[in-house]
């Protein structure tokens, strides 16, 4: 049976070469970390509780992946780069294969971002994983929800809808080949946060957020910060490949209301469009223009028509949803 501090050894604790940010790491009663001079630490813990945010038999190394993604996903909407984060993990036991799926899935993509695992808990209890990211950018650069004007573009990076299509065809809301459920799942399980992007949007766009609970809800938070309104143009919103496929109706639904997109929802002014361009090509990330930052209050959703639809949506709550 492996003690709490062997399983810390043997699964969280990686060779690093000196690094002078990295004063102390895993081992100690704190980490000591030297932010670079000048720089702002963005700092952000996105919780994921079994049986709420993912099944319980869920693939671990999927699940690792997953919840240092979404935290990632909250620097790239800042546009902050990542620095280090801790893990705080209760665990039903210790079981040595679900562990090593586990750290292998959460240090990957940590390797792939830079992103130090520099210290954490670990306590035996119901499956839940909690990370708290840190991550650097220049005073006054990020990008903050209560920042969108009157008159700013709305953009997305990527695609949306294929989580959400996932899992109603888990759900049997809908009926996709084993193929197509297969390759919507993977942007359940393994969502990009957009880093490159949010940190080449520095100085470009307004506003920014990622969207986690459906792109209606979220942009929400943004005009609510900001205290102004939008137009969104519905079908101007790119669907994910599998989502494409269906009906306009369910395309509508999902890319508006879906849930677990982690893309980048931004605004920026008109004279700014080139150099969003730019920034999408430099961070080899997709950018779609879907809508207007307007002064009345409120989101009217257009038709490719400019008509407005009245689509009734809802973003996930999960103090008001089953
Ligand atoms: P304390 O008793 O002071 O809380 P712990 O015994 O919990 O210390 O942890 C020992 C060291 O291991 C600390 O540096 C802590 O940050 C680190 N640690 C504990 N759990 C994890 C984890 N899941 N991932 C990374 N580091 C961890
Ligand atoms: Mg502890």
């Amino acid at each position: 049976m492996l003690s709490e501090f062997d399983l810390i050894k043997q699964y969280f604790v990686q060779d690093y070469a000196p690094d002078p940010r990295f004063a102390l790491g895993i081992g100690d009663d704190c980490a000591l970390l030297n932010p670079s001079l000048g720089m702002q630490l963005a700092i952000s813990s996105d919780m994921l509780v079994s049986g709420r945010h993912f099944f319980p038999d869920a693939d671990p190394y999927y699940l690792g992946h997953k919840c240092l993604a979404v935290n990632l996903s909250d620097l790239a909407a800042m546009g902050a780069k990542p620095l280090a984060f801790t893990l705080a993990l209760s665990l039903p036991e210790a079981n040595p294969t679900w562990l090593a799926a586990f750290s292998k899935g959460l240090l990957t993509l940590a390797d792939a971002h830079q992103c130090r695992l520099i210290g954490g808990d670990t306590t035996k209890g119901p499956l839940n994983i909690c990370i708290t990211i840190f991550g650097e950018l220049p005073p006054a650069s990020a990008l903050r929800r209560d920042a969108a004007k009157a008159g700013d573009d709305i953009w997305i990076s990527g695609n949306l809808g294929d989580a959400r299509l996932a899992l109603a065809a888990y759900w049997k809301e809908v009926n996709l080949s084993e193929e197509f459920h297969q390759q919507a799942a993977t942007r359940m399980h393994q969502p990009t946060a957009r880093i490159a992007l949010g940190i080449a949007l520095r100085g470009v766009a307004h506003a920014a957020l990622d969207i986690s609970d459906g792109l209606i809800g979220d942009l929400g938070h943004i005009l609510s910060a900001s205290k102004v309104g939008a137009s969104l143009y519905a079908d101007m919103l790119p669907s994910g490949p599998i989502l494409e496929l269906q009906d306009v109706q369910l395309r509508r639904e999902f890319t508006l209301a879906g849930g677990d997109d982690y893309e980048l929802c931004f605004t920026a002014p008109v004279v700014q469009r080139e150099e969003v361009l730019a920034a999408g090509r430099s961070s080899n990330t997709a950018v779609t223009r879907v809508g207007q930052i307007e002064v009345e209050s409120g989101i009217r959703v257009l038709d490719q028509n400019g008509e407005a639809l009245d689509l009734r949506l809802k973003s996930f709550d999960h103090f008001s949803s089953p």
